[in-house]
């Protein structure tokens, strides 16, 4: 028998706002029946028109605000959040840490494992954090432009102020896509698979201030390449590096696997936690270098070093994580799929002075188990893995190898919770409660540091 449901496409109702899902939107209920609306909060009486209607859910928009929340804060532009980029602006800061916090708490409450979160370490001021912009380039009404895609599309939406990033960024950003009019550098076209520059991706060191333009682009040639480079480094002296990466491929990824360095360095260089570290094009790096910094300090502290311990970190990216580590342990091992990373992490050793530390590329799960079968033992395992946690094999591996401690920096509570619950049914347990740190205002993004303890 096939149940309607209990609201319909195109209708209106009244309805109170109950919760926020990770998404950040709001979720009302007709007859137990979700109806997810973006841009509401909880507490907030509002008519909203249906727009779809799937089997278990439906998704609807504001047509008008009956009451407003006490958290809420009418921001300026409205396109921030439409597309995306900071998606939970309208929601004052502490009830994001709130919602940050909630996230978690209720995850852990739904098992039997009865952890407590601690509330979310946020920034004194949660705007222009970014040290890294990655931004689409495409003609829009017949010009040009820089932007940010709206959301679940890709139409792009210029923008100028991106409100989350280092104003410095947004400034070069204009910049280069000034220059590109003035040359008629042809931006990429999607649909037609056509057009040279896709995307650009600029970098801006906290510390160092060195900063890295890099187009990224669909053909081998870069037109009016020297034009393109005097006139950038003429206007924004703190360029230190521009590249090229050529990505040819019909993908949404967005950068290829091929960098040609056009002005300066490969790298740019940036201070953490006192350490030097050379960043490349297509490395991860942290985008929150001031939460960064907490996030690390506190991993390390709930770690107790003494410079006796072997440490594993596993996702090591540019060896961050394994080089404030190093200072404080006898021996550090650093696993990474991406191959440029690890070279940079060797060469980030290398500046440091830190030569008790060996980095492998690889995946995670099956260096592990190498390590594992060689007989390796570890005092300490750090996993800092992507949004889809930890492979159930590596959790095998990691806990056989018998650490006193594991510690884990996650992005997403779900997949958090999930791998807690199998590291416990290996004899690990939290026993301090979980620290978020906001690496992402105004974003649902999540970030949060856990301690396993051997029982
Ligand atoms: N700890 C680092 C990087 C964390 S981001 C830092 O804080 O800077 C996660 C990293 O995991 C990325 O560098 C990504 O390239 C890497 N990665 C993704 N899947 C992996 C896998 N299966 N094995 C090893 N590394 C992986």
């Amino acid at each position: 028998m096939k149940i309607k449901a209990p609201v319909e496409k195109n209708s209106t109702y009244e309805v109170t706002i109950e919760d926020l899902t990770y998404q950040g939107m709001g979720v009302a209920k007709i007859e137990d029946f979700p109806i997810f609306i973006a841009e509401a909060l909880p507490g907030e009486k509002v008519t909203v028109k249906v727009t779809k209607v799937q089997k278990s859910f439906s998704f609807g928009r504001v047509e008008k605000w009956l009451s407003k929340s006490a958290d809420r804060v009418e921001t300026g532009d409205k396109k921030l959040t439409q597309t995306g980029i900071a998606p939970l602006q309208h929601l004052a800061y502490d009830a994001q840490l709130k919602f940050k916090h909630d996230q978690i708490q209720n995850l852990l409450n739904k098992t039997d494992l009865n952890i407590d979160v601690l509330p979310t370490i946020g920034m004194d001021d949660p705007t222009h954090y970014r040290n890294k912009a990655q931004v689409p380039v495409r003609m829009v009404n017949g010009q040009l432009e820089t932007g940010f895609y709206r959301q679940h599309s890709h139409d792009l939406v210029p923008i100028e102020d991106y409100y989350i990033q280092d104003p410095k960024i947004d400034e070069a950003i204009v910049v280069v896509r000034d220059l590109l009019r003035k040359y008629h550098i042809e931006p990429f076209n999607e649909a037609s698979h056509t057009g040279v520059v896709r995307n650009l991706m600029i970098r801006r060191g906290y510390y160092s201030n060195e900063t890295m333009i890099c187009f990224i682009t669909r053909t081998q040639k870069l037109p009016m390449v020297d034009e393109l480079v005097k006139e950038i480094t003429a206007q924004l002296p703190e360029v230190t590096s521009i590249v090229q990466n050529i990505n040819q491929a019909k993908t949404n990824v967005i950068m290829g696997k091929k960098n040609k360095v056009l002005f300066g360095k490969e790298t740019i260089s940036d201070k953490l936690l006192g350490l030097t570290f050379a960043i490349s094009p297509t490395s991860f790096y942290q985008v929150n270098p001031v939460q960064t910094e907490k996030l690390y300090k506190l991993a390390i502290e709930q770690v107790g070093l003494s410079g006796k311990e072997t440490v594993i970190d596993a996702y090591c990216g540019i060896g961050t994580i394994s080089l404030a580590m190093a200072e404080h342990a006898k021996q550090v091992y650093g696993v990474e799929i991406v191959a440029d990373a690890i070279e940079d992490a060797k060469v980030n050793a290398q500046k440091n002075h830190l030569n008790n530390i060996q980095f492998e590329v690889g995946k995670a799960e099956d260096k592990m188990a190498e390590w594992q079968q060689a007989g390796l033992k570890p005092d300490v395992i750090v996993v800092d893995p992507p949004r889809k946690g930890l492979a159930a094999s590596l959790i095998e591996s990691a806990t056989k190898m018998q650490p006193k401690k594991v510690v884990y920096v996650s992005c997403n509570p779900a997949t958090l919770v999930r791998d807690v619950q199998l590291f416990a049914d290996q004899g690990y347990k939290v026993n301090q409660p979980i620290q978020p740190v906001d690496q992402f205002p105004q974003t649902t993004h999540v970030e949060s540091v856990t301690v396993l303890e051997r029982a």
